[in-house]
């Protein structure tokens, strides 16, 4: 099946080892021809010098990167020497998020919303960078309304955001309604489909139910109907994620995010499924 453009998310490890294991990581990836990598930025700035390491290792090999930047509790001289390394580094595609502080942080900084982030990234450099922000079929944990949401995300995409990347999602119809609600509001800019590889469903469950994002109920019932069959619930899992993607896929989506949690094997099974890439 004819893919679209497929990258592949990576948080920074947080050791010499996790780094190592992290570049094996990324050179079987390039099996499936990803147009980029991108790495996470923990809100406040927890994983500033770790995001810095992973892009420069990741721009050393010759791969496209996209930084992460997360706003939030952050200052406008912090963002710019961030964005400064970038530029003298000659990257130029950023993640702009507002990001979610720990709680305890306090809230601080002068950026309140993403949007801000985008208007800043555009100011200082024009058309230097492409600049991608989140979006969420489901809606956002914290918005008010669905109304209030999608108008903040039409305000964020026309203030100058190159396209999108979603939330993760399992229900195909709420990523097709999303994006024709947004394009019925003026919005162009492509909307890159974000998909979780499921290895641990318990935790990946743990993280819709924090985040929003809806597990199907017969998914969840059949995952927990196989216990601790861990071979039936791998090829579960895959199955039930090529088959996502393949439905977006032959519907022409703009791309495929995925969300790798810095393991190549259950996106490279997917990958496998599809006939993206040869089993090996
Ligand atoms: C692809 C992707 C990658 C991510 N990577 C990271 C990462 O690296 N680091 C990290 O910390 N987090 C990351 N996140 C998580 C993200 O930071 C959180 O979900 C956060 O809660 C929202 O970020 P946002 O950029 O969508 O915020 P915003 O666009 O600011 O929206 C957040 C909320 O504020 C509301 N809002 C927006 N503008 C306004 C306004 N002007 N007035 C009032 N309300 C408003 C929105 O409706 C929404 O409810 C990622 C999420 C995605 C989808």
């Amino acid at each position: 099946m004819q893919l679209p453009a497929l990258s592949f998310e990576f948080f920074p490890p947080k050791t010499e080892e996790g780094r190592l294991k992290l570049a094996a990581t990324r050179k079987r990836l390039l099996a499936a021809k990803p147009e980029y990598f991108s790495v996470t930025f923990g809100a406040g700035g927890s994983t500033r010098e770790g995001t810095l390491q992973t892009v420069a290792d990741i721009h050393a090999e010759g791969h496209t990167v996209a930084p992460h930047i997360s706003c939030i509790g952050a200052t406008r001289d912090s963002i710019r020497q961030l964005l400064e390394t970038y530029h003298s580094l000659g990257i130029r595609k950023i993640v702009a998020l507002r990001g979610d502080l720990p709680s305890g942080y306090g809230a601080g900084g002068e950026f309140r919303h993403a949007i801000e982030l985008v208007e800043f990234i555009r100011n200082e450099y024009n058309d230097f960078f492409e600049i991608w922000v989140a979006a969420y079929p489901e809606y956002h944990p914290q918005a008010r309304s669905v109304q209030d949401d999608l108008a903040h995300f039409v305000a964020k995409m026309k203030a100058g955001a190159t396209g999108a990347i979603t939330q993760l999602f399992f229900n195909s119809d709420a990523y097709f309604h999303f994006v024709n609600q947004v394009q019925a509001q003026g919005v162009s800019q492509p909307i890159v489909a974000g998909i979780m590889p499921i290895e641990n469903f318990s935790s990946v469950a743990r993280f819709c139910d924090r985040d929003g994002a809806e597990i199907p109920r017969w998914m969840r019932r059949k995952f927990e109907s196989m216990g601790d069959d861990a071979s039936s619930i791998r090829s579960f899992a895959t199955q039930t994620i090529a088959d996502l993607v393949s439905q977006l896929a032959s519907v022409g989506v703009p791309g495929i995010h995925f969300y790798t949690l810095n393991r190549a094997e259950p996106t490279l099974e997917i990958l496998q499924a599809l006939g993206h890439i040869e089993v090996g």
